[in-house]
């Protein structure tokens, strides 16, 4: 599950959609969306050893009106592992966003490593749990069960951040104004907190990892921060 080890999924012939897909919003998408494939990279090197094949991410609305966001393994017109992230999930800060990508990731975890979507548990079973448990641990999450048990968050709650006044940055703003994403500043500072974080948090792995002697994984930890380093506007 948590791995230091610099892996890759295979490069498979099925995900060519996905990576034409990501390079266009890449070019041409919001920051909105470019951030968040940044942020399934970052996630997927961190917490799942990066054997997360390419996916598709979408800001767009999920099939439940309050689901924060989805995951479908395969969709109706045959494309595999689509994550979508609910415009409303937006209003409720950038942290909040990061939470429900992680939340959607553990579901391709669950998928394409396991084989095992859990359907006597709607997607949130032991297995789901179990991918869950280092990744509350790194961040000091509380940890998840099925429906609950043992008093602990029910798992398809997890990872229920606790939201600082600070994380609300985006949303409190937006109250004023009809949709957080009409507001380019508030949502660009959420991003930029959020960026401010992650890159501690790598910095901090990168510094175990060298003196661990695992060098050749600091660097590529260290690449991760750097690409999350504020760009200059020209
Ligand atoms: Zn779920």
């Amino acid at each position: 599950m948590t791995s230091t080890t610099p892996t890759t999924a295979p490069r498979d012939p099925a995900r060519r959609p996905h990576r034409e897909t990501r390079r266009l919003i890449m070019r041409d998408g919001d920051e909105a969306p470019r951030a968040l494939y940044e942020a399934f990279d970052v996630f997927n090197t961190l917490h799942f050893g990066g054997l997360l094949a390419s996916p598709l991410i979408f800001i767009a609305a999920c099939s439940s009106p309050r689901a924060l966001g989805d995951y479908c393994e395969r969709d109706i017109h045959g494309l595999r592992s689509r994550i979508r992230i609910a415009p409303a999930t937006w209003k409720r800060g950038w942290k909040r966003v990061l939470a429900t990508l992680l939340h959607e990731m553990v579901h391709a975890w669950c998928a394409e490593l396991i084989d095992n979507l859990e359907p006597g548990y709607k997607g949130h079973g032991p297995i789901f749990c179990h991918a869950t448990f280092p990744i509350s641990e790194f961040y000091g999450w509380p940890y998840c069960a099925p429906q609950g048990r043992k008093g602990r968050t029910r798992a398809e709650h997890w990872p229920a951040v606790q939201l600082d006044d600070d994380d609300h940055g985006p949303a409190k703003r937006a109250a004023k104004a009809p949709r957080v994403d009409d507001d380019p500043d508030a949502l660009a500072a959420g991003i930029a907190l959020e960026r401010a974080r992650v890159r501690a948090h790598l910095a901090a792995l990168a510094a175990q990892l060298r003196e661990g002697k695992r060098a050749r994984s600091a660097a590529l930890i260290e690449q991760l921060a750097l690409d999350l380093e504020p760009q200059a506007t020209p």
